[in-house]
């Protein structure tokens, strides 16, 4: 990138950091033709296609809003849904792919989010995998029983079929 002040085209890095949430490096810059520094942010871009098409940029805030509904009442804390809204980040991002339909982000959040709390996850899935009937409920209950005899030797990729 080129230099703020005289627009040279080359800087060196004199110093790297990594965010605390660890999503974004910030570099310091010197420029070697008139020997100002700067600074610039590099994050991996990751955004979010809606349904009607619009591109925004993914926010763990987005995630924590939407599944926080589905968790009124429920034992779950600020700090749980903050590390729930990472672990969709790590999902999405593990794709490698820089834009990710809305639809596959509520896809992302279902199996972190029955780790947490799975009367949760029941109320979420019922909006998102649009239940319309009690059958669609013992579906999901069935499965979640099957996975609880099966939880002795089960791993924690949690990825389902
Ligand atoms: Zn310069």
């Amino acid at each position: 990138m080129f230099c703020p002040f005289c627009r040279h085209p080359d800087s060196r890095v004199v110093d790297s950091r990594t965010s605390d949430d660890g999503t974004s490096i910030r570099r310091r810059r010197q420029c070697p033709n008139c020997g100002r520094r700067f600074s610039t942010t590099e994050t991996a871009s990751l955004s979010v296609v809606k349904r009607n098409g619009v591109l925004e940029p993914f926010s763990r805030e987005k995630i924590i809003s939407g599944v926080r509904k589905a968790c009124q009442g429920r034992p779950v804390t600020d700090s749980d849904l903050a590390v729930l809204a990472q672990r969709v980040e790590e999902i999405v991002r593990s794709s490698g792919a820089s834009q990710i339909d809305a639809n596959d982000i509520g896809l992302a959040i279902l199996s972190p989010l029955r780790d947490l709390d799975e009367v949760a996850y029941l109320r979420y899935a019922s909006v998102y995998q649009a239940f319309d009937s009690l059958e669609d409920f013992e579906d999901a209950i069935g499965q979640l029983r099957i996975d609880h005899h099966g939880a002795a030797g089960r791993t924690a990729d949690g990825a389902g079929a």
